[in-house]
């Protein structure tokens, strides 16, 4: 035990102090040299001692030889003992020492603690900034957000990504980087953590680029959800990559249309549907006349530029939903679906043709090339897409070797569908013409008021003087008139012919009666009342001259429609009535909805009074209903006296037919006219 130099006595609270002071801002054997000396300090001794252990059994307190030791003791274990000597000692001497050494024994044991604490604190903070650094050094960029999608970590790579600094970022919702409303996205987001998926996202700059995301869940120490870790990288240029293999893949290079590959996807697609719905399809293959001339001659770039307009021209003329696509070379397809009747493809491949009429002008030439068309028919000539080109390549390949006729360049694969075809063709091309050169005119049959005998109106129906063929009736043209859409053109120029010929008759001050003109549903549309105004106006005829007579077929199109419409006419001061009635499907409950003014019992009806009991009772019936109803009541076809007597007798308003009154050329029609035409009492 060592004499301490002079040190000055100290009192319970001075020594208190001073030991804090020395637990906080010593270590070691400084601490305890400090800790001895003032403990002799406090016990005014020459000498005093700290002697650190670690967990020894020292005795509590104990008395020396000439001195007195006391254990210090923390957590329960002993940690060191106090050692004073160099005068004797009393029990008060001895509470002293006992004092100290509870107090240093407190407070080493609160510094420990502090100590550790302090430590583990700084373990942790540097384990943070470990994580948030290794974060910050991977290119992906990873971000975390809580279960509503508010992002709540960001780190460097998501701010090189997006543009956002974390400080923009974090605290906002995830939804803010969205390139497309993709909300089912972020439910799959909450559901499914862990999954990858492409996804689309906007960048701070407005691009917008593609993704890998894959998403897993955030927990917290317990274990439960808090949000999710997203893991994004940028795979714009694989997806552009992919993007151009598959159109490489699936579309030719020069013409940008689909290749044959993706048009038999596409067809066989088409005819699953095709099957179940029960519907027919067609296969065109088109090959270009003279193009191989062009080509050799001109050169291959003048031959892609024209491939190139073909091309565009072949996807103008045709409706979305059918494909066009280029097989390579001079070779096109087309595919048609839905379609009721197969000779409808003929129309289209009539379109095709025509949409190459017009020249190319190219490289300062004016080229000109035609198409043989080769037509398969779904199921008939095949049940895929290949066995039907092959089939419409083998028929394109008839169609070319009688190219040089114009009705002759379309074929269908099958002999019996060609001749049908050929005869349409001949028709169609010959009515453009008919149109064009006056060959077609109008005949007026007389319709008669039956119970006082009076002509109260005509029905002008359209005729076809064919220079070789001679009369042909429109039960020949018509129908395929329709197919085609040329009735537009035929119905346009018969409303014109009838308004000028009405006119003439009010000009020439006969008796005024309803002049009948046959519209079909084709012609049926929003801008027919203004047609029909316009030609009453250019021929100042008044609007009473006017009837307009509709079929069943033209009310099954949008029925709100149709009552526009015919409200319309209505309110020009023009006529309607239901033509052919009985025959089509008509709904009862539909037809007092619409404003007819007369019902038109079909000729078929007609035919059987009255041998026919059920034809009896069906006219009997139309002529009731269409009494009850507020519409006039006429029968068409009206051919024997007996027919009459039996409309008579059933309170038929008018009738129309052979027994008095045949269709009749203006002129003839006029003299009936002059004569005051009536019906034999
Ligand atoms: P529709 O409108 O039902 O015309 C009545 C047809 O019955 C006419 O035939 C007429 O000549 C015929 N007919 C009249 N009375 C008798 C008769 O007593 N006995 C017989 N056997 N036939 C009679 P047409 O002129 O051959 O017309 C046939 C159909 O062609 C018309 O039926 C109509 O649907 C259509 N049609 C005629 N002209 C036009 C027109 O200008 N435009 C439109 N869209 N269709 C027309
Ligand atoms: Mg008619
Ligand atoms: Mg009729």
């Amino acid at each position: 035990m060592s004499k301490l130099p002079a040190a000055a006595p100290l009192d319970f609270v001075g020594s208190s102090a001073a030991v804090c002071d020395a637990v906080l801002t010593l270590r070691g054997d400084a601490l305890h040299a400090e800790l001895g000396r003032i403990a002799a300090a406090l016990l005014s001794s020459p000498y005093g001692l700290f002697l650190p252990c670690s967990g020894c059994a020292q005795p509590p307190a104990m008395a020396l030889e000439g001195g007195l030791a006391q254990g210090v003791r923390a957590d329960g274990a002993c940690i060191g003992r106090y050692e004073v000597s160099g005068r004797p000692y009393r029990l008060e001497d001895w509470r002293q020492l006992e004092g100290l050494a509870a107090l240093t024994g407190t407070l080493l044991q609160m510094h420990g603690l502090a100590q550790r604490t302090t430590h583990a604190y700084a373990q942790v903070e540097a384990q943070l900034a470990h994580q948030s650094q290794i974060l910050d050094q991977i290119h992906e960029s990873v971000l975390t957000m809580d279960r509503m999608g508010y992002i709540t970590s960001w780190n460097k790579g998501a701010e090189q990504l997006f543009g956002y600094t974390a400080l923009e970022a974090v605290g906002r919702n995830i939804l803010f980087l969205y390139a497309d409303e993709a909300a089912q996205e972020a439910d799959a987001f909450a559901q499914e953590g862990g999954r990858m998926m492409e996804v689309r996202r906007r960048k701070k700059s407005g691009e917008v680029f593609w993704a890998s995301l894959s998403l897993s869940p955030l927990r917290d120490l317990e274990d439960r959800p808090v949000g999710l870790i997203a893991y994004l990288t940028d795979i714009t240029e694989r997806k552009l990559a992919e993007e151009r293999l598959h159109h490489l893949a699936y579309y030719q290079e020069l013409t940008g249309l689909p290749n044959r590959r993706l048009f038999a996807r596409l067809v066989d697609q088409a005819l699953t549907v095709a099957q179940r719905n029960e519907t027919s399809a067609c296969v065109l293959y088109v090959d270009l006349n003279r193009f191989k001339l062009i080509n050799g001659t001109l050169g291959l770039q003048v031959g892609d530029e024209l491939l190139r307009q073909a091309a565009q021209r072949f996807r103008a003329a045709l409706r979305d939903e059918d494909v066009v696509a280029h097989m390579g070379g001079d070779e096109f397809a087309v595919g048609l679906f839905d379609m009721r009747q197969h000779f409808e493809a003929t129309t289209v491949a009539r379109k095709l043709q025509m949409a190459l009429d017009a020249p190319f002008q190219i490289g300062g030439h004016d080229l000109r090339v035609g198409a043989s068309i080769g037509i398969a028919v779904y199921p008939q000539d095949g049940q895929d897409a290949e066995t039907l080109l092959r089939m419409a390549d083998i028929a394109m390949g008839r169609a070319k070797e009688n190219a040089q006729h114009p009705d002759h360049g379309v074929a269908f694969y099958r002999l019996d569908m060609n001749h049908g075809m050929q005869q349409r063709m001949r028709i169609e091309s010959g009515l453009r013409h008919a149109l064009g050169h006056g060959e077609l005119a109008l005949h007026y049959q007389p319709k008669f008021e039956i119970a006082s005998g009076r002509l109260v109106g005509a029905e002008a129906l359209v005729r076809w003087k064919h220079p070789v063929r001679g009369m042909i009736p429109p039960s020949e043209f018509i129908p395929l008139a329709e197919t085609t859409g040329l009735i537009v053109q035929v119905g346009g120029w018969v409303l014109e012919q009838a308004c000028a010929q009405a006119a003439i008759w009010q000009r020439a001050g006969l008796p005024s009666f309803r002049l009948a003109v046959n519209v079909s549903a084709r012609e049926f549309t929003p801008s027919l009342p203004e047609r029909v105004a316009d030609t009453l106006r250019r021929h100042d005829l008044q609007p009473h001259w006017l009837e307009l007579e509709i079929t069943e077929s033209t009310l099954m199109h949008d029925i709100e429609q149709v009552i526009d419409i015919m409200d319309c006419i209505n309110a020009l001061g023009v006529a309607l009535s239901l033509d052919d009635f009985g025959t089509g499907y008509s709904s009862l409950s539909y037809l007092k909805r619409f404003p007819i003014d007369t019902l038109k019992i079909d000729r078929s009806f007609t035919t059987g009074i009255p041998a026919d009991s059920s034809d009896c009772a069906i006219a009997t019936t139309i002529i009731s209903m269409g009494r009850r109803l507020g519409h006039r009541v006429i029968a068409e076809g009206v051919e024997t006296v007996a027919q009459m007597e039996f409309l008579r007798q059933a309170g038929c308003d008018e009738a129309q037919g052979y027994l008095y009154g045949k269709p009749l050329p203006a002129e003839e029609f006029e003299q009936g006219l002059r004569a005051d035409w009536v019906l034999p009492a």
